[in-house]
Protein backbone atom coordinates (compact mmCIF):
# COMPACT_ATOMS: atom_id res chain seq x y z
CA UNK A 1 0.00 0.00 0.00
CA UNK A 2 1.17 3.41 -1.13
CA UNK A 3 1.89 6.29 2.25
CA UNK A 4 -0.35 8.79 2.69
CA UNK A 5 -0.09 12.01 1.02
CA UNK A 6 1.14 14.49 2.77
CA UNK A 7 -1.53 16.79 3.23
CA UNK A 8 -3.77 13.74 4.84
CA UNK A 9 -0.66 13.91 7.54
CA UNK A 10 -1.01 17.66 8.03
CA UNK A 11 -4.84 17.36 8.63
CA UNK A 12 -4.57 14.73 11.18
CA UNK A 13 -2.06 16.91 12.88
CA UNK A 14 -4.16 19.47 13.07
CA UNK A 15 -6.86 17.79 15.08
CA UNK A 16 -6.50 18.89 19.08
CA UNK A 17 -9.20 16.42 20.19
CA UNK A 18 -12.10 14.02 18.87
CA UNK A 19 -15.02 15.15 20.19
CA UNK A 20 -17.54 12.64 18.30
CA UNK A 21 -15.85 9.66 16.10
CA UNK A 22 -17.26 8.77 12.79
CA UNK A 23 -18.50 5.52 14.21
CA UNK A 24 -20.95 7.42 17.00
CA UNK A 25 -21.85 9.65 14.01
CA UNK A 26 -23.57 6.52 12.16
CA UNK A 27 -24.94 4.93 14.99
CA UNK A 28 -26.64 8.34 15.59
CA UNK A 29 -27.54 8.64 12.45
CA UNK A 30 -29.30 5.16 12.09
CA UNK A 31 -31.28 6.10 15.76
CA UNK A 32 -33.00 9.45 14.16
CA UNK A 33 -33.74 8.10 10.89
CA UNK A 34 -35.99 5.44 12.62
CA UNK A 35 -37.63 7.73 14.56
CA UNK A 36 -37.85 10.56 11.19
CA UNK A 37 -39.26 7.48 9.28
CA UNK A 38 -41.23 6.72 11.94
CA UNK A 39 -42.95 10.10 12.52
CA UNK A 40 -43.47 11.25 8.86
CA UNK A 41 -45.29 7.89 8.10
CA UNK A 42 -48.63 9.02 7.47
CA UNK A 43 -46.87 12.11 5.41
CA UNK A 44 -47.17 11.24 1.92
CA UNK A 45 -44.24 13.19 0.83
CA UNK A 46 -41.65 15.39 2.21
CA UNK A 47 -38.91 17.61 1.59
CA UNK A 48 -35.30 17.73 2.23
CA UNK A 49 -33.68 20.98 2.46
CA UNK A 50 -30.06 20.41 3.86
CA UNK A 51 -28.40 24.12 4.41
CA UNK A 52 -25.32 24.49 2.68
CA UNK A 53 -22.26 24.37 3.00
CA UNK A 54 -21.92 22.61 6.50
CA UNK A 55 -24.73 20.27 6.01
CA UNK A 56 -24.30 18.15 3.17
CA UNK A 57 -22.48 15.50 4.42
CA UNK A 58 -25.09 15.06 7.70
CA UNK A 59 -27.95 15.13 4.92
CA UNK A 60 -26.08 12.51 2.37
CA UNK A 61 -25.72 10.07 4.94
CA UNK A 62 -29.13 10.72 6.92
CA UNK A 63 -31.45 10.70 3.61
CA UNK A 64 -29.54 7.00 2.80
CA UNK A 65 -31.19 5.47 6.10
CA UNK A 66 -34.89 7.26 4.91
CA UNK A 67 -36.44 4.95 2.72
CA UNK A 68 -40.22 7.31 2.45
CA UNK A 69 -40.30 9.41 -0.87
CA UNK A 70 -38.24 12.65 -0.92
CA UNK A 71 -37.09 15.38 -3.29
CA UNK A 72 -34.39 17.68 -2.35
CA UNK A 73 -34.12 21.56 -2.34
CA UNK A 74 -30.81 23.55 -1.14
CA UNK A 75 -30.37 26.62 0.68
CA UNK A 76 -27.29 28.33 1.37
CA UNK A 77 -26.64 30.71 4.37
CA UNK A 78 -23.25 32.06 5.67
CA UNK A 79 -22.80 32.47 9.06
CA UNK A 80 -19.23 31.72 10.19
CA UNK A 81 -17.82 33.56 7.18
CA UNK A 82 -14.19 33.20 6.10
CA UNK A 83 -11.78 32.20 9.27
CA UNK A 84 -14.52 33.28 11.70
CA UNK A 85 -14.71 31.49 15.30
CA UNK A 86 -18.15 33.26 16.44
CA UNK A 87 -21.22 33.57 14.13
CA UNK A 88 -21.19 36.96 12.28
CA UNK A 89 -25.16 36.61 11.68
CA UNK A 90 -26.99 34.90 9.08
CA UNK A 91 -27.48 35.63 5.47
CA UNK A 92 -29.16 33.89 3.12
CA UNK A 93 -26.68 33.99 0.22
CA UNK A 94 -28.38 31.54 -2.18
CA UNK A 95 -31.47 28.81 -2.15
CA UNK A 96 -33.13 26.65 -5.49
CA UNK A 97 -35.78 24.56 -3.73
CA UNK A 98 -38.28 24.13 -6.67
CA UNK A 99 -41.73 24.99 -5.49
CA UNK A 100 -42.16 23.94 -2.01
CA UNK A 101 -45.56 25.43 -1.67
CA UNK A 102 -47.76 23.07 0.33
CA UNK A 103 -45.02 20.35 1.16
CA UNK A 104 -43.33 19.54 4.27
CA UNK A 105 -40.00 20.59 4.75
CA UNK A 106 -37.55 18.88 6.52
CA UNK A 107 -34.39 21.32 7.31
CA UNK A 108 -30.91 19.42 7.49
CA UNK A 109 -27.99 21.09 9.50
CA UNK A 110 -25.13 20.81 11.35
CA UNK A 111 -24.98 22.61 14.55
CA UNK A 112 -27.62 24.47 16.45
CA UNK A 113 -25.52 27.38 17.88
CA UNK A 114 -26.82 31.40 18.14
CA UNK A 115 -30.10 29.57 16.48
CA UNK A 116 -29.83 32.47 13.89
CA UNK A 117 -29.68 30.17 10.54
CA UNK A 118 -33.10 28.76 12.39
CA UNK A 119 -34.66 31.91 13.07
CA UNK A 120 -34.23 33.10 9.51
CA UNK A 121 -34.74 29.86 7.48
CA UNK A 122 -37.78 28.76 9.01
CA UNK A 123 -39.64 31.27 8.12
CA UNK A 124 -38.67 32.04 4.55
CA UNK A 125 -39.55 28.75 4.55
CA UNK A 126 -43.12 28.69 5.53
CA UNK A 127 -43.23 32.51 3.52
CA UNK A 128 -42.60 30.19 0.27
CA UNK A 129 -45.55 28.39 1.21
CA UNK A 130 -44.32 25.19 3.01
CA UNK A 131 -46.93 23.64 4.98
CA UNK A 132 -44.75 22.31 7.74
CA UNK A 133 -41.13 22.76 8.28
CA UNK A 134 -39.21 20.37 10.81
CA UNK A 135 -35.44 20.87 11.88
CA UNK A 136 -32.67 17.87 12.39
CA UNK A 137 -29.52 18.90 13.63
CA UNK A 138 -26.67 16.70 14.06
CA UNK A 139 -25.26 19.08 16.99
CA UNK A 140 -26.52 21.15 19.56
CA UNK A 141 -23.95 23.41 21.22
CA UNK A 142 -24.42 23.61 25.32
CA UNK A 143 -25.74 27.10 25.49
CA UNK A 144 -29.21 28.63 26.62
CA UNK A 145 -29.52 30.28 22.76
CA UNK A 146 -29.21 27.07 20.82
CA UNK A 147 -31.70 25.82 23.44
CA UNK A 148 -34.39 28.37 22.79
CA UNK A 149 -34.52 27.44 19.57
CA UNK A 150 -37.42 24.72 18.28
CA UNK A 151 -35.31 21.48 17.14
CA UNK A 152 -37.57 18.57 16.51
CA UNK A 153 -34.16 16.17 15.83
CA UNK A 154 -31.07 16.85 17.83
CA UNK A 155 -27.85 13.92 16.93
CA UNK A 156 -26.01 14.73 20.09
CA UNK A 157 -25.15 17.77 22.10
CA UNK A 158 -21.95 19.28 22.52
CA UNK A 159 -20.07 21.52 24.64
CA UNK A 160 -19.87 25.16 23.11
CA UNK A 161 -16.59 25.07 21.19
CA UNK A 162 -15.32 25.82 17.96
CA UNK A 163 -16.02 22.11 16.18
CA UNK A 164 -15.11 21.50 12.56
CA UNK A 165 -15.52 17.62 10.54
CA UNK A 166 -18.03 16.13 8.76
CA UNK A 167 -18.82 19.19 7.18
CA UNK A 168 -17.90 21.97 9.00
CA UNK A 169 -15.22 24.37 8.21
CA UNK A 170 -12.56 26.72 9.56
CA UNK A 171 -11.93 29.12 6.70
CA UNK A 172 -13.54 26.16 4.18
CA UNK A 173 -11.00 23.58 5.21
CA UNK A 174 -11.42 20.65 7.47
CA UNK A 175 -15.09 19.31 5.91
CA UNK A 176 -13.63 16.52 4.77
CA UNK A 177 -12.26 15.01 8.31
CA UNK A 178 -14.62 12.18 8.67
CA UNK A 179 -15.49 13.32 12.90
CA UNK A 180 -16.52 16.35 14.49
CA UNK A 181 -13.05 17.81 16.38
CA UNK A 182 -11.18 20.79 17.73
CA UNK A 183 -8.84 22.42 16.17
CA UNK A 184 -4.89 23.14 18.00
CA UNK A 185 -4.80 26.78 18.57
CA UNK A 186 -1.67 26.34 15.72
CA UNK A 187 -4.51 25.06 13.26
CA UNK A 188 -6.48 27.80 13.49
CA UNK A 189 -3.30 30.54 13.51
CA UNK A 190 -1.71 28.56 10.01
CA UNK A 191 -5.11 28.30 8.05
CA UNK A 192 -6.39 31.62 8.55
P1 LIG B 1 -26.33 29.60 14.37
O1 LIG B 1 -27.01 30.28 13.25
O2 LIG B 1 -27.20 28.63 15.14
O3 LIG B 1 -25.55 30.53 15.26
O4 LIG B 1 -25.16 28.76 13.78
C1 LIG B 1 -25.33 27.92 12.77
C2 LIG B 1 -24.20 27.92 11.80
O5 LIG B 1 -22.98 28.51 12.29
C3 LIG B 1 -23.88 26.48 11.54
O6 LIG B 1 -24.67 25.98 10.50
C4 LIG B 1 -22.43 26.53 11.17
O7 LIG B 1 -22.31 26.83 9.81
C5 LIG B 1 -21.88 27.69 11.97
N1 LIG B 1 -21.30 27.20 13.24
C6 LIG B 1 -21.79 27.32 14.49
N2 LIG B 1 -20.99 26.76 15.41
C7 LIG B 1 -19.93 26.28 14.71
C8 LIG B 1 -18.74 25.57 15.11
O8 LIG B 1 -18.46 25.25 16.27
N3 LIG B 1 -17.88 25.25 14.10
C9 LIG B 1 -18.12 25.55 12.81
N4 LIG B 1 -17.22 25.16 11.92
N5 LIG B 1 -19.23 26.22 12.40
C10 LIG B 1 -20.13 26.56 13.36
MG1 LIG C 1 -24.12 26.22 8.56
Amino acid sequence: MSPLPDYTVIMLGDIERVLISQYQIMGRIKEMAEQITREYASTNEITIVPILTGGMIFCADLIRQLPMKMKIGLMTVSSYPGASLATQGSQIIGKQLGDIRGRHILLVDDILDSGGTVRLVVPALKELGATTVKVCMLLRKDRPAAREVQCDYTGFEIPDEFVVGYGLDYNNYYRNLPDIVTLTSEAIEKMK
